[in-house]
């Protein structure tokens, strides 16, 4: 890895924004090593007007918005292809300031270039109606794009999640202003840039750095942005959502989970063991649909949870750069000794630690702790209730279907959920009655692209998907045209 410290400005209608004396710089740390990798120039409220400016222009008056469909699918194509052919160099980046492990980003970057491609057939395809139903009238209606997005992307998969903003926006023919994570801005200028040599025109994506209550709070009250498109935490949801409200702006929320894994007796249980791990240790433990509930029922409890902290005890942790690793360090020290404060979180509320809980041996540096399991008899404990976003199961033994479906439901949140049977009954009532946007019947994390995504309650607003984004992204327009003159009434014609 490199040990250069990289620039990082805004990029903004084609261009970096040049980086005068003077400005904030923010330092890009490395998790792994705790080295200062970047320096990133945060963008204030005057480089924010600047990238609204820009964006506006491109849609007002730029070719995206007015070009023929197929011209604008090569330009998606061709960013699908130009981010797969610069995958290495994305890599690098994603893993050094992440702290993800390298096998995973590889699946990121894929599926970043995957959002260009889906979008562009789903863009593709957006088509109006016509109605004739009303005699002498043709009434049709069109789909145009809506405007200028301020998307705000979070740190814990940067490429793979900014790019789905981006993607879901900019198909339609819209244009705007993406705001990533202060903790993880290397490979989003870079992915930015890789648009233009794509060929995307300048303007359509402009990017600015900073933090959220800076450079992303003078983005979202932008009285120039049509729409807002975030992925995050909830309580930064409430505020994004109350801000863009003040302009009565429209926001696409993709916030945090506390998502329920329910493991029946009837399951399949090497395979749900193997889903539960994956669900809540993956991606180093930071995602938002990570199973981090698991509920097992009363008859396979005590072997299941054995079993699990076996093989939780048993997962590589170490370096992300190597491709043997399973978990790397957390994003960044306050993050690390946030997520290990809910031990005592838990254990205050009469849980049992059953593994983890600490930082992990062996390492002088970097925010490794180690997978952590605690089981709980009460599924309104705090641990059961707020979102920990970090390698941090939290058991709960339940007895009946019913039970499962209520603690599944006792919660503030409702992203995503897993049932891990082979009965039909589990099946068919957890789909039916969990209150959540996504249930995975014997399966981790399928995302259907083309399908809604998004959260009940206070997991989200909207859903991304192939109709969804179309609808959030694109305004509808009715023309009504007489074909016969119409007989009116006919005013200012009395003495
Ligand atoms: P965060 O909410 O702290 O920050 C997300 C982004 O919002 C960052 O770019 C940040 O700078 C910006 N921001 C912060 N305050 C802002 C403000 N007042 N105005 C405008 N922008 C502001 O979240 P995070 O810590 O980066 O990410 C973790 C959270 O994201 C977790 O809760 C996780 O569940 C959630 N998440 C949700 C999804 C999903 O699809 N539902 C996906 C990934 C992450």
């Amino acid at each position: 890895m490199s040990t250069s410290i990289a620039q990082i400005p805004s990029f903004i209608d084609g261009a970096a924004l040049p980086m005068q004396d003077g400005g904030f710089d923010i330092p890009v740390i490395d998790p792994a090593t705790e080295q200062v990798i970047g320096q990133l120039r945060e963008a204030d409220a005057g480089a924010v007007d600047l990238a609204v400016l820009a964006a506006r222009r491109a849609f007002d008056q730029g070719p995206w918005p007015r070009m023929d469909i197929d011209a604008r699918k090569d330009i998606l194509y061709k960013i699908h292809d130009v981010l797969l052919a610069n995958s290495e160099e994305l890599l690098r980046m994603e893993v050094a300031h992440t702290g993800l492990p390298i096998s995973g980003v590889r699946h990121h970057i894929k599926r970043a270039a995957k959002n260009f491609e889906m979008f562009a057939e789903v863009a593709s395809n957006v088509a109006g109606q016509t109605y004739t139903q009303t005699a002498n009238y043709l009434t049709y209606v069109t789909r145009e794009p809506k405007g200028v997005g301020a998307l705000i992307a979070p740190w814990n998969a940067p490429l793979a999640l900014a790019s789905m903003r981006v993607a879901t926006c900019i198909a339609f023919g819209n244009t705007c202003v993406l705001k990533p994570s202060e903790y993880t801005p290397l490979s989003m200028l870079r992915m930015v840039e890789l648009f233009h040599e794509a060929g995307l025109p300048p303007g359509v994506v402009n990017l600015v750095n900073g933090r959220g209550g800076v450079t992303g709070v003078s983005l979202v009250s932008h009285p120039g942005i049509d729409m807002v498109g975030f992925t995050g935490g909830s309580s930064t949801g409430r505020a994004i959502m109350a801000a863009a409200g003040q302009n009565l702006k429209p926001c696409i929320l993709e916030l945090g989970g506390k998502s329920a894994s329910i493991v029946f007796n009837n399951a399949d249980l090497e395979q749900a063991l193997d889903g539960t791990l994956a669900g809540i240790y993956s991606n180093n433990g930071q995602q938002c649909l990570a199973g981090s509930r698991i509920l097992l029922q009363r008859d396979i409890a005590d072997k299941f949870i054995a079993d699990f902290v076996a093989r939780a005890k048993r997962i590589r942790i170490g370096d992300p750069t190597q491709e043997q690793t399973e978990m790397g360090p957390l994003a960044y020290r306050q993050h690390m000794e946030r997520v290990l404060s809910f031990v005592e979180v838990a254990t205050e509320d009469g849980a049992i630690l059953l593994t983890g809980g600490r930082r992990a041996d062996g390492f002088d540096k970097g925010f490794y702790i180690e997978p952590t399991a605690v089981l709980v008899d009460s599924d309104n404990a705090r641990i059961c209730q707020e979102e920990v976003f970090g390698p941090f199961a939290t058991f709960v033994i339940f007895d009946t279907l019913d039970d499962a479906i209520r603690i599944a439901n006792n919660s503030s949140f409702g992203l995503v959920s897993y049932v891990w049977t082979e009965g039909l009954n589990e099946t068919m009532r957890c789909s039916r009655e969990i209150r959540a946007g996504v249930v995975w019947v014997n399966t981790p994390m399928m995302r259907e692209l083309r399908a809604p995504f998004g959260g009940y309650k206070e997991s989200g607003v909207g859903r991304d998907g192939a109709t969804t984004s179309a609808e959030f992204f694109t305004e509808y327009k009715t023309t009504s045209i007489a074909i016969d003159p119409v007989k009116m009434q006919r005013f200012g014609l009395g003495k």
